[in-house]
């Protein structure tokens, strides 16, 4: 996708949710951030260059993250330019590149010409859950798309989606109550409902000297495990919403 075209779906989202000049010079910024410097990943033993039209879902979502964390120590600059290098990639992500490249530079010359539909910036600002899983199934269900009325709607659309997601602060208390709750439930239910199984299973299978009394404690197990699930996805929303750092 062109530069001008990144731009406009940039604007467009900045104006629809007025942002200050700061904010809206932070997002247009890190939306054209991928163009002017291609990003390195490097890790234990790898370091590559960062392809804009498929980027990996781990790169974006590392800046989704880091614009999260951001806005939630109240670094607008730093969380809107995260936010725009992050929309860049998913706005890439709408675009087919066609056999070897051919049709690409056409189609994105034709779509430099296409208008912004506010329609589905207003949409995607409107239907969205502020969590992890959420942008990220939206990130990934992004497809490559061939004609660039498609490509502009899609992208416009998954951009506001993720937009909305990311600056969504509102959910912290009930978050904290739903966290205390099933964190008591956690601590007073179902680890001691775990634990004590596995014990009566090890200490009558030792005294049986059979097997059976062990596997009987299996199912029961599992079941705390499944019934607990709740702590353990919350804890991912609960750094999600900076309520926790592990
Ligand atoms: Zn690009």
């Amino acid at each position: 996708m062109k530069w001008r075209s990144h731009l406009s779906i940039g604007r467009s989202l900045a104006d629809v949710l007025q942002l200050s000049e700061e904010g809206r010079r932070a997002l247009l910024d890190g939306m054209v951030e991928p163009d002017r410097h291609k990003e390195r990943i490097s890790g234990p033993g790898y370091c590559y260059r960062v392809s804009h039209h498929r980027a990996p879902q781990r790169v974006i979502m590392l800046h989704i993250w880091m614009a999260r964390r951001a806005f939630l120590r109240n670094d607008e600059r730093q969380g809107y330019r995260h936010l725009g290098t992050a929309l860049h990639y998913v706005q890439d992500r709408s675009t087919s590149k066609g056999p070897f490249g051919l049709t690409h530079n056409r189609r994105e010359e034709r779509m430099a010409g296409v208008p912004v539909p506010r329609k589905m910036i207003e949409r995607g600002l409107r239907n969205y859950t502020s969590s992890p899983e959420f942008v990220g199934e939206t990130v990934r269900r992004t497809r490559a798309l061939k004609d660039p009325e498609g490509i502009m709607a899609q992208a416009s659309l998954r951009s506001a989606m993720v937009t909305a997601a990311v600056l969504d602060l509102s959910g912290r208390e009930e978050l904290r109550k739903e966290m205390r709750l099933a964190r008591r439930r956690h601590v007073l239910l179902y680890v001691p409902l775990a634990s004590g199984s596995l014990a009566l299973g090890v200490s009558l299978s030792l005294a049986w000297s059979s097997p059976l009394p062990l596997l009987a404690a299996i199912p029961f197990l599992a079941w705390a495990l499944v019934r607990d699930r709740p702590h353990r996805r919350l804890g991912r929303l609960a750094r999600w919403n900076g309520l926790s750092r592990t």
